[in-house]
């Protein structure tokens, strides 16, 4: 079968960023006058104005999201926190990315099952994957939703754990406390790849801390392991913010709550609109704790409801359709048994949910879910 594209596509990235087609071209303009494209003053600002947006006192802009959590993991290890083959619990469902930046440290990934209704790590499991060599809870916030953080945390005191969390589709998710996303825990990893809820326009990444020494440590690890321009305290990388997708980051900065107060509010539509006993549709208990960086429903037939979304002409995606464990690049896993995440990667189906869909559109998209 061809195929049709569909009449709501899943995300029209061009349509969002026309919002600010003029203010960026006046951005640009200022990036070419300022002849500096590397570490100068809109990566500073950006960093500033993320830390303050999340409640941190650090931000450290990285290359992308995978680096991020990549350069904290070995931050720990540089200050002798964590040693190459401890143990970092990450949920079994997460985005690879997760795991990939846990093999790149060294480390050794656990995973763990996540809660059905929530999609997040199940805190219940948390405790009887802890060994001697666990050193770190690793949770996702998975499509946008905050994991359980103060039950993670509590787990993580009782057995002086590290808690790092992937933050790369939770910008701006809040916690009961009013606390914010890149400030839950001992540190946060973000990805601002364009179709992240705030996406630059290419690659992008950063970190968010309290921890005065972490931060320079990363900063560092980032630019060579060089802090001083030649020498090199660290065996470091190259994984840096540039001035232009700062200065963008910036702009797009501004809007990002009433973005994701419009997203929760086309969530909450779906949720008490869409009534079919056929489409599972996810766990949210109303909060600001959810950004729904994705909405994801769960379906027994999957292939069928994708060939009826595709002939209604809507747009989805499946987040993801093969779980890390079964994945050729993690042959380690392949004989765990994880039959929650096994099932939760057969049966979910992203349908749109975003800032540039229309009222009528998204009515189309509850009548056609209602009539399957
Ligand atoms: C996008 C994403 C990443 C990776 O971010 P990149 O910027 O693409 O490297 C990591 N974890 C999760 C959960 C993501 O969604």
């Amino acid at each position: 079968m061809t195929k049709r594209k569909p009449s709501i596509p899943f995300l029209d990235l061009h349509k969002i960023n026309s919002r600010y087609h003029k203010q960026l071209k006046s951005r640009f303009s200022d990036f070419l006058d300022s002849g500096s494209y590397i570490k100068g003053d809109f990566v500073e600002e950006f960093e500033h104005t993320f830390a303050r947006f999340c409640g941190a006192k650090y931000c450290i802009g990285v290359g992308n999201g995978l680096d991020a959590l990549t350069l904290v993991l070995r931050g720990y290890i540089e200050l002798g926190k964590i040693k190459a083959g401890d143990e970092v619990i990450v949920a079994a469902n997460t985005f690879i990315a997760t795991i990939l930046s846990v093999k790149y440290a060294g480390l050794q990934p656990v995973l763990v099952e996540p809660n059905t209704d929530t999609f997040n790590l199940d805190i219940r499991k948390i405790e009887e994957a802890i060994t001697d060599k666990t050193k770190v809870i690793l949770p996702t916030y998975l499509y946008g939703q905050l994991a359980q953080m103060d039950e993670i945390n509590i787990i993580a005191k009782k057995h002086s754990l590290l808690v790092i969390s992937d933050s790369a589709q939770a910008h701006g998710a809040k916690g009961i406390h009013g606390t914010v996303a890149g400030n839950l825990c001992d540190a946060s990893s973000f990805s601002f790849y364009p179709a992240k809820n705030l996406g630059a326009f290419g690659d992008a990444g950063a970190v968010t801390t309290n921890d005065e020494e972490l931060a320079g440590v990363i900063r560092c690890l980032g630019n060579y392991g060089s802090s001083e321009k030649y020498e090199n305290d660290y065996l470091g990388v190259n994984s840096r913010l540039d001035e232009l997708q700062a200065s963008f980051l910036l702009e797009k900065l501004k809007d990002l709550e009433d973005d994701n107060k419009l997203r929760r509010q086309i969530a909450k539509r779906y949720l008490s609109e869409i009534k079919n006993e056929k489409i599972q549709l996810p766990f949210w208990d109303g909060s600001e704790n959810h950004v729904f960086h994705l909405f994801a429903v769960r379906v027994a037939d999957r292939s069928g409801f994708c060939d009826y979304l595709e002939k209604s002409g809507i747009g989805y995606h499946i987040h993801y359709p093969i779980p890390p464990h079964h994945q050729k690049a993690l042959k380690q896993f392949s004989n765990l048994s994880l039959p929650i995440t096994e099932k939760i990667h057969k049966e979910v189906v992203s349908i749109p949910l975003n800032i540039a869909l229309e009222n009528h559109q998204i009515e189309q998209i509850i009548m056609t879910l209602n009539q399957y």
